[in-house]
C-alpha cells in the first residue's frame, strides 16, 4: 500500500514539474486538473481555470474545421494531434501543439480527457522564416552559397540561367570554373583581402558561361560567419550586365559621335581639345591643330546626290582614321570640315604628316571618286585659348584655299 502511495506520489510530482503543459478535463470539457507549467504558460491561476472549459484559452483566431475534427477524433475515442493558436490572460497569443488522449475506466467507458501541449510559436515562426528563405532564394536573383573553401554548395535557377550550369553540375566546384582570364590576380587579391578584412566585396566581374562566352556580371559576395567569428560559408548574388553596359557605352556613343562618320563632335572634341591647351600650359607639350576642308564639295553634292556626298564622308572619314595615331583625334568639325589634333607634335612634324594625308586622299577614290582636301596648320603658344588657336587654323585653312586647293598651308611663325 505505501508503495502504490509512494507511485503515485511519484507520478503527481512528475505531473507537477513537467516542462509541458499539461490538462485534465472531463468528458463535457470541464478541467478538473492543470499543471504548473500550465498556469504559467496562461498567465490564469488554478482557480480561474477549474470547473471552466479551455475555451478560456481559445484566441478564436483557430480554424473552426481544427476543433471539428478534434471534437469528432475524441467522440470516435482516438488520439488527437494537432496544432492551435491560443491566448494567455494578457492577450498575448501562441501556437501551441497539443496531444489529446481519452482515458477509460475498467469498463472501457471514457471518463477524462488528458491534454499534453507544448508552446511552439517559435517553431512555427522559424519554420515561415526558413519557408521565406527558400522562396527568396528560389525566385530571387542569382545566388551561389559555398562553404568557407569556396566549394559551392547550394545554387538557384537564377544562376543557371545566368551562367547556364545546372546546380548539380557546380557542386563541390569552386568558383575558378567560371574564370575569364580577364581580370590579374592583383583584382582576386584585392576581392580577397575585402571579403576577409570586411566580409564583403561588390564589384563588376569578368566570367565565362558554361558556353564559352565572357560575360561582365556585378557581383556582391558575403561572408557568414559562426558563433565563434569563424567563416562558414560564403553568399554571392550577381547579375548579368552585359545589357546595361551595352546600352551605356552607346549612349556614351551617341553624346560624344557624330551620327554619319562615327568621328568625335564638335563638343567631345572641346572637351579634348581644353584638356590639351591645360596640358600644354602645365607640361609645356606642344601641340598642334589641323582643320581640312573637301575642295569643291558642293559640286559632288550637285552632280552626283547627297547620298554619295555622305558615302564619301564616310570613307574619307575611314581614311583619315586609319592614319592616326591613339593619341591622336579627330573630329567631324561640321559640314565636310574636320579638325585635328596632334598630341606632341610640332608645326613641322604637322606639316608633313598633312601632306601625306592629303596626297594619299588625291590619290585615292573614295567612293569611285576623286576627291581633294585643303589643310590649315596652326600649332598651341602659351597664351593660346580655343577660339584664337582655331582662327589661326581656319585662317590657314582660307589661305590653302585661296592657293587654290589640294595643298596645305602652316600659320604664319
Ligand atoms: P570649297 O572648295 O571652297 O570648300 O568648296 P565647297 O563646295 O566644298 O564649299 P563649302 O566648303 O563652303 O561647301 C560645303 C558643302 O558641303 C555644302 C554642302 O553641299 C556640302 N555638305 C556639307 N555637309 C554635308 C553632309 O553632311 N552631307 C553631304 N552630302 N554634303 C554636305
Ligand atoms: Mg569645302
Ligand atoms: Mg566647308
Amino acid at each position: 500500500m505505501s508503495a502504490l502511495r509512494q507511485r503515485l506520489n511519484q507520478l503527481s510530482t512528475a505531473v507537477e514539474q513537467s516542462p509541458v503543459a499539461i490538462a485534465i478535463t472531463n468528458t463535457e470539457g470541464q478541467i478538473e486538473y492543470v499543471n504548473q507549467r500550465f498556469v504559467d504558460v496562461t498567465g490564469y491561476s488554478r482557480e480561474e481555470l477549474l470547473g471552466k472549459t479551455p475555451a478560456v484559452i481559445q484566441s478564436g483566431e483557430t480554424a473552426p474545421s481544427v476543433y471539428r475534427d478534434l471534437w469528432e477524433t475524441l467522440k470516435a475515442g482516438e488520439v488527437w494531434r494537432g496544432e492551435m493558436l491560443n491566448r494567455r490572460k494578457n492577450g498575448e497569443c501562441y501556437w501551441e501543439a497539443e496531444v489529446i488522449t481519452p482515458v477509460r475506466d475498467d469498463q472501457g467507458q471514457v471518463v477524462n480527457y488528458v491534454a499534453v501541449k507544448e508552446d511552439v510559436t517559435e517553431r512555427r515562426r522559424q519554420k515561415r522564416e526558413l519557408e521565406l528563405l527558400a522562396t527568396v532564394f528560389k525566385t530571387g536573383q542569382a545566388t551561389m552559397i559555398t562553404d568557407a573553401e569556396m566549394r559551392i554548395e547550394r545554387a538557384n535557377q537564377a544562376f543557371t540561367d545566368v551562367t547556364g550550369y545546372r546546380e548539380d553540375e557546380v557542386l563541390g566546384k569552386t568558383p575558378k570554373i567560371f574564370k575569364s582570364g580577364r581580370h590579374g590576380t592583383a583584382f582576386y587579391r584585392r576581392l580577397w583581402d575585402s571579403l576577409f578584412d570586411t566580409g564583403h566585396w561588390q564589384g563588376e566581374i569578368w566570367n565565362r558561361n558554361k558556353f564559352g562566352e565572357v560575360y561582365p556580371l556585378w557581383q556582391s559576395i558575403t561572408a557568414v560567419y559562426d558563433d565563434e567569428g569563424e567563416i562558414r560559408h560564403f553568399v554571392a548574388v550577381f547579375h548579368n550586365i552585359a545589357e546595361r553596359k551595352r546600352m551605356e557605352n552607346e549612349l556614351e556613343r551617341q553624346a560624344t559621335r557624330d551620327h554619319l562618320t562615327g568621328a568625335l563632335n564638335r563638343r567631345a572634341f572641346d572637351d579634348s581639345l581644353r584638356q590639351a591647351l591645360e596640358q600644354a600650359e602645365r607640361d609645356s607639350m606642344p601641340f598642334t591643330l589641323l582643320l581640312f576642308d573637301i575642295d569643291h564639295f558642293k559640286q559632288v553634292n550637285d552632280r552626283y546626290g547627297h547620298d554619295v556626298g555622305d558615302a564619301i564622308l564616310k570613307r574619307l572619314t575611314e581614311r583619315v582614321a586609319s592614319t592616326l595615331r591613339t593619341t591622336d583625334i579627330l573630329c567631324r568639325w561640321g559640314g565636310e570640315e574636320f579638325t585635328i589634333l596632334l598630341q606632341g607634335t610640332c608645326l613641322k612634324g604637322a606639316a608633313s604628316f598633312a601632306e601625306r594625308l592629303r596626297y594619299q586622299i588625291a590619290g585615292a577614290r573614295l567612293n569611285g571618286l576623286e576627291v581633294t582636301i585643303s589643310t590649315g596648320i596652326a600649332q598651341y603658344r602659351p597664351g593660346d585659348g580655343m577660339n584664337s588657336l582655331l582662327a589661326r587654323a581656319d585662317d590657314a585653312l582660307y589661305r590653302a584655299k585661296r592657293m587654290g586647293r589640294n595643298c596645305i598651308v602652316v600659320e604664319d611663325e
